[in-house]
């Protein structure tokens, strides 16, 4: 008689809710998935994706040894050239000769150690992350009005809303759960109002009562609209703002500069939101990629926080401002400062006490001096020869970065580069010196955060297959080799988690606001069972919301308000590319589609990179629908499949960012985007190229 195999408590490897899911492995390699009713993201709830998971863990395709040169070889020969490669071009070149670029899948241990390695011990703050591309924005407009990069609500506030905005963010697509969230508490309390303000019509827009189809680009200025608006009609929260806000009327002078006619909207739908934002309590601003994308991201995420820090409505059930992260562990990667302008435990590189306090309880011996290179610019100097060590971890900049084509050359003119992967298949991978095989889904061990600070255990559901290891493993055994065995010597994640809990103990000491240590002696038993928690866990404010009373992070204690000026997307239209391209996701694909495109049922929803596209503009052009078009400018081309739309406006365009180089069709469609980034951020402008489309004439 065969024994069931046990289920196994873990979280989705997808997006930011940050999905509790039971495995159950089938004992032929596969696995059954549910949802945790007993987790609280989803409360037993998966999406398309997150239910598909068992259907993406075969082993085809997989990495199963380290590669050199082609070649497969052994672990220690590997680790060894590795260790060389980089002491050597530190040794020659300094700190800042190498770099390690870094992903959003990490778990936070591997991130942890990453960081860890890079900017405590080889000295440098050259690790960037590509959580750079997805939400870098939303960190530096919380840094500037909280003084840290905190989240002030959670997932409950979705359904204690009365209004619920929605700014750049398909979250029925990208956040399938949290939108399903909405739309019960919608069906519960049909008084509660929901706004979605995006140039496209999208599968949000079907529980929307406001759709608010923005002029591209133009969210800072809706909300200044606003918020002049809450001035003209005396509905500013006085006694807040003068107890716990800085720089309010600054704030409202460049506000009613700002011309409302720029959002593109008619005076009654301005009206409507604004009635429906001043007449209700309980006001939840849930912005995405529509706003983080962009050259003026943070200036975006500043105007939306500055509304609320007017009104008070912040850190209380049902109201505030609310960034929903990407990827699985984008928070994760904040918290332990996987952004090269940051440290772990929300401790700032550019603060000579932090990085002190960071050295002292690393007792490293080389503290980065200060910022390194943001992912943009690391490619740069990837470009330029500055960067002779390039370390990839789970990621595939060839593809996803703007100016891919740029990109993919810098990468294969590097003089070293090692990618760390599930395959060694991807764009990045094949112009590696090195392949290290990683662990994946189902067989990672470690912990993950999602959008609401809720930080949930990734287990292992499979073993390991042939010669992978985790990636804190390999970024150990690379430091051991280079000379730092002791300082990396974990024996598992739950001392690489210990370690971090009790350096946030630090942070806490600094004034931070991310502690977590209460779990700094936790026993590998109690982490192996950990439950999911969110943080804060101090006594003041356990698991609870922010900034109700006050108590920024700011050295007055002040949430700040900015002096917001809109911007228009860095790139102008021209006669020679009249289109705005807008780039995302679609409903059943995650990323480079590594894991997502093994699911057959996934593949159906779409099943190739498309070009989404008003009918009148296809007409003027002569595209067919279900045609080839050919998307262009002089960053790159792609080819892709025509998909006539009235959800789009006249002049914009949208296509999908998951396929790589296909047979009919090319959809790499990040060789188009500019390399146009924010200025406080170093966020792409992923949402605003120009470009030109034509017919696909084959050659
Ligand atoms: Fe996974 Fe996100 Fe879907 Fe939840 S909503 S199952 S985290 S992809």
């Amino acid at each position: 008689m065969t024994r069931a195999a046990p289920t196994i408590c873990t979280t989705c490897p997808y997006c930011g809710v940050g999905c509790g899911v039971l495995a159950s492995p089938d004992g032929a390699g596969g696995m059954e998935i549910r949802g945790d009713k007993a987790h609280p993201a989803n409360a037993g709830k998966l999406c398309s994706k997150g239910s598909a998971l068992g259907e993406t863990v075969d082993l085809e395709g997989r990495l199963l040894a380290p590669v050199v040169k082609g070649q497969e070889t052994e672990w220690d020969a590997a680790l060894d050239l590795v260790a060389e490669k980089f002491r050597t071009s530190i040794a020659e070149h300094g700190p800042d000769s190498v770099a390690f670029y870094v992903s959003g899948q990490l778990l936070t241990e591997d991130y942890y150690v990453a960081n860890k390695l890079m900017k405590g011990f080889i000295g440098s703050g050259n690790i960037d992350t590509n959580s750079r591309l997805c939400m870098a924005s939303s960190v530096a407009g919380h840094k500037r009005a909280f003084g840290t990069d905190t989240v002030p609500g959670q997932y409950e506030d979705f359904d204690e809303a009365d209004v619920i905005v929605l700014v750049g963010s398909n979250l029925a697509w990208c956040h399938p759960v949290l939108y399903q969230r909405i739309a019960a508490a919608k069906k519960a309390r049909p008084e509660m109002r929901v706004v979605v303000v995006d140039p496209r019509r999208t599968a949000t827009c079907d529980i929307a009562d406001l759709h608010l189809a923005v002029a591209p680009g133009a969210d800072a200025a809706l909300f200044n609209a606003l918020l002049a608006e809450i001035a003209a009609r005396g509905a500013v929260d006085r006694a807040y703002v003068a107890a716990h806000v800085s720089g309010f009327e600054d704030a409202l002078v460049a506000a009613q500069a700002s011309d409302p006619s720029a959002t593109g909207l008619s005076a009654a739908d301005l009206a409507e939101f604004t009635r429906l934002w001043i007449g209700s309590e309980r006001v939840v601003t849930i912005y995405s990629q529509g706003v983080n994308q962009s050259s003026s991201g943070t200036d975006k995420v500043n105007a939306i926080i500055n509304c609320h820090l007017a009104m008070g409505r912040i850190g209380k059930p049902g109201a505030g401002p609310f960034s929903v992260t990407g990827q699985p562990n984008a928070m994760g990667g904040r918290e332990v400062g996987g952004l090269a302008n940051m440290l772990a435990c929300h401790l700032d590189i550019e603060n000579a006490d932090h990085r002190d306090a960071v050295q002292g309880f690393w007792v490293s011996p080389a503290m980065a001096p200060g910022p390194g290179l943001k992912a943009v610019d690391m490619f740069r100097a990837v470009e330029e020869g500055r960067i002779k060590a390039l370390w990839i971890i789970c990621t595939n900049p060839a593809v996803s970065m703007p100016e891919a084509d740029r990109v993919r050359d810098a990468i294969a003119g590097c003089d070293f580069v090692v990618v760390s992967d599930i395959t060694a298949d991807t764009d990045t991978a094949k112009l590696a010196d090195v392949i290290l095989p990683a662990t994946g889904w189902g067989e990672k061990d470690g912990t993950v955060t999602n959008s609401e600070r809720c930080i949930s255990r990734q287990r292992p559901v499979l073993p390991a297959p042939g010669q992978a290891r985790h990636d804190w493993k390999i970024i150990c055994d690379i430091a051991a080799k280079m000379g730092w065995a002791e300082e990396f010597a974990y024996d598992g994640p739950a001392a690489i988690f210990r370690e971090y809990a009790a350096l946030s103990e630090v942070a806490g000491r600094l004034g931070r606001d991310f502690d977590i240590s209460d779990y700094k002696t936790i026993s590998d038993a109690e982490y192996e069972a950990l439950a999911p928690f969110r943080w804060p866990q101090g006594p003041m404010k356990k698991g609870g919301r922010f900034f109700a009373d006050g108590g920024f992070f700011t050295p007055d204690r002040k949430g700040r308000m900015l002096p917001i000026t809109p911007r228009a997307p860095k790139t102008a239209l021209s006669p020679q590319t009249p289109f705005r391209f807008n780039t995302g996701r679609v409903r059943d694909h995650w990323h480079t589609m590594t894991r997502t495109a093994k699911s057959p049922r996934l593949s159906l929803h779409m099943a190739e990179p498309y070009l989404e596209i008003h009918p009148a503009d296809a007409l003027r052009l002569g595209l067919r629908a279900a045609g080839l078009a050919e998307v262009s400018n002089a960053n790159g081309r792609a080819v892709l499949r025509v998909l006539e739309s009235s959800r789009m406006q006249p002049g914009s365009v949208f296509a999908p960012m998951h396929w790589t180089g296909q047979a009919a069709s090319d959809g790499r469609i990040d060789a188009l985007v500019a390399a146009h980034v924010d200025p406080v951020s170093g966020q792409p402008e992923s949402k605003g190229c120009a470009v030109q489309i034509a017919p696909y004439q084959a050659a």
